[in-house]
């Protein structure tokens, strides 16, 4: 890969040695970057071996803009990855719903899409209560902590909740898998609080849930929601 042309189109200055790795180690188009003062290595899962050198060039870039914090930059090839990642969870297979969850979805389909979203996998991930739901776009899949299992009906809103955000995310952009990046724009907020539970609520009901446990501060709730 051209790694002096990453560089170029985003216009900056980068005097660290860069690396390029593929690995076995992640699923599907995952990938992610280590750095220090002296160097950047990205580790890219063996699937993007085969993918175009412009779009692999576009994720390297767009890991880059993540690590420096930059803005308002978008490339070409940052806009190629991005139409890639999308398209990927259109064609991606869809086959993995976890009953309960797909009856959350559908409630939610309805009455906050008007039946307009497509069904994504609906998995029962692990026990958390940091990390309550994440959609990643590359699988198409809603993973949700099991803590939302075996809800009584009156608080199966706080599942369609959670639910509902995680389907913002398959609506309004994509997840870059290294866990530094939500895109929880202004829009994305705006839509959220069309649903009838606020943060405040979860929160509240979360504390009950996790009696003799330490209590969640309110910035890590939302940020691993
Ligand atoms: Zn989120």
């Amino acid at each position: 890969m051209d790694l002096t042309r990453v560089i170029e189109e985003l216009g900056i200055e980068e005097k660290r040695i860069i690396k390029v790795k593929y690995s076995g180690h992640f699923k599907n188009f995952n990938a992610n970057a280590k750095y220090n003062a002296d160097k950047i290595e990205f580790n890219l899962s063996r699937q993007w071996k085969d993918i175009d050198k412009d779009i692999q060039v576009g994720l390297i870039q767009s890991l880059i803009v993540k690590i420096k914090k930059i803005r308002n930059i978008k490339t070409e090839d940052m806009k190629l990855y991005e139409s890639f990642m999308k398209n990927l969870s259109k064609y991606a297979k869809k086959h993995t719903y976890d009953k309960e969850l797909e009856e959350s979805y559908e409630r939610v389909n309805e009455n906050m899409f008007q039946g307009m979203m497509d069904k994504p996998n609906l998995i029962f991930a692990s026990e958390s209560f940091n990390k309550l739901g994440s959609y990643e776009y590359s699988s198409d899949t809603i993973f949700m902590s099991t803590i939302f299992k075996d809800l009584p009906l009156n608080e199966k809103r706080f599942l369609d909740y959670v639910m509902y955000h995680e389907l913002l995310h398959k609506k309004h952009s994509f997840n870059i898998k290294n866990g530094k990046h939500h895109a929880h724009t202004t829009a994305f907020r705006e839509d959220e609080k069309r649903f009838n539970v606020s943060e405040q609520e979860l929160t509240q009901w979360l504390r009950k849930k996790r009696r003799g446990f330490r209590l969640l501060d309110w910035g890590v709730i939302s940020k691993h929601l």
